[in-house]
């Protein structure tokens, strides 16, 4: 299409069995996504569930990609990377989840119907703005400091595990 490449970041993030194998998976098959190169990817991130403590860990990451995907286009790509997991998981070991968020299109604000970016709940988070920190530590987000926003979720434990 002739656009030049834009740099987008995706929260990768998992709570169903074996969620750690799930997400680097998922790591990689970002990777190969058409017309997009990796350009950075962070640690993995485990928080404890809330409630029962019978159950996985959740498990989250964040990558940056440059693309020349359009924003609905990319998006499309990543809802048929979340529907491929659930079919290829129900298949062998039952269901699991995958959620894959487009967090920031470059600068774009985007209000569509099936996409909002910035993605509406990633202030609020430290399981998306800590793994962003580590791969984006000078970015800006809403005209404030990505630190800014880190230091309103300080009281969200979250455990760095080891390199993606
Ligand atoms: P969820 O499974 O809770 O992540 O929600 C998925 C729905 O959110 C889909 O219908 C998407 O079209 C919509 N959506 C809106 N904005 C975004 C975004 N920035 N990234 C991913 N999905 C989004």
């Amino acid at each position: 299409m002739g656009t030049s490449p834009q740099l987008v970041y995706i929260g990768l993030g998992s709570n169903l069995e074996s969620p750690v194998e799930q997400v680097r998976e998922a790591l990689h098959e970002l990777a190969t996504l058409p017309l997009s190169r990796l350009a950075a990817a962070s640690s993995l991130y485990a928080s404890r569930p809330v409630g029962p403590q019978d159950q996985p860990d959740f498990i989250n990451a964040v990558v940056a990609l440059d693309t020349r995907l359009s924003p609905l286009a990319l998006l499309d790509q990543l809802q048929a990377l979340e529907q491929q997991h659930r079919r290829r998981r129900q298949r062998h070991w039952g269901p699991r989840t995958l959620d894959l968020d487009l967090l920031l299109y470059a600068n774009n604000t985007i209000d569509n119907p099936r996409l909002r970016v910035p993605h509406p709940h990633m202030t609020t988070r430290a399981f998306v703005l800590l793994p962003l920190a580590e791969i984006a530590p000078s970015l800006n987000l809403l005209q404030q400091p990505l630190i800014a926003w880190l230091k309103r979720v300080e009281d969200q434990e979250l455990e760095r595990l080891a390199d993606a």
